[in-house]
């Protein structure tokens, strides 16, 4: 059974693939924070600015089986009507995120998106060890979380956090192929963006990801 959140078609916002469509698959509930404000003070990740809680969101629900929700992800890819037009329009492509997605994507629910036809992303907070096959790995590192998935594609840490785990020089050693410095979206944005530009430039081994779905408005 899969507790999903919401699922929805947009345009992926942040990291390397900003701006390209894809389906949004949000998967309920976290391991870092239970999505109540009372306990938001004493969570691992405190600046959460996703609502995860239940299944109540536009098409969210149970799914009993990988299949069930394989289908209802490839509903929202727009169709084309050849062959030629599909292979114009390319991969479908789906991102799994949360919440933490790593917490309910196994290997049945991977090999269902695959024979779907979809490549698959997860934008993950490290925390919990990934099912093997997924396309592109994006981790997030939250506070003083215990970070497990150390290699992937993409690196994409919200800047500033308080915690030496989460500082970009802890991070910088780990093997990812993109690392990304992402502003944190609080009452200080523009400081944490002056922030986020000035360590880029001095190291350039980081790149700044901006939330274009926040600039654009959309989903
Ligand atoms: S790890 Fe991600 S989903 Fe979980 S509380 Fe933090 S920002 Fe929200």
């Amino acid at each position: 059974m899969y507790s999903v959140k919401e699922i929805f078609y947009t345009l992926q916002g942040e990291g390397t693939h900003a701006g390209r469509p894809a389906v949004f698959l949000r998967f309920a509930g976290c391991n870092l924070w239970s999505g109540r404000e009372q306990d938001r003070s004493a969570a691992v990740c405190r600046f959460c600015d996703t609502d995860f809680v239940g299944v109540n969101g536009q098409n969210g629900g149970k799914f009993a089986t990988a299949q069930e929700l394989a289908q209802r992800v490839a509903s929202f890819w727009p169709l084309s009507e050849t062959p030629e037009k599909s292979a114009k329009i390319g991969r479908p492509y789906v991102v799994c995120t949360g919440g933490e997605p790593a917490l309910q994507l196994d290997d049945a629910l991977i090999a269902a998106l695959h024979e779907t036809g979809f490549e698959v992303a997860i934008e993950t907070n490290g925390t919990v060890e990934l099912a093997e096959g997924i396309d592109w790995v994006c981790v997030s590192p939250k506070g003083a979380s215990e970070l497990v998935v150390r290699e992937g594609d993409e690196l994409k840490l919200v800047y500033p956090q308080v915690e030496i785990q989460a500082s970009p020089a802890a991070l910088s050693s780990l093997a990812f192929e993109h690392y990304y410095l992402q502003p944190l979206d609080d009452a200080s944005q523009s400081e944490n963006t002056r922030l986020c530009v000035d360590y880029c430039l001095q190291n350039p081994q980081w790149k700044i990801s901006l939330q274009t779905h926040k600039i654009l408005d959309i989903d």
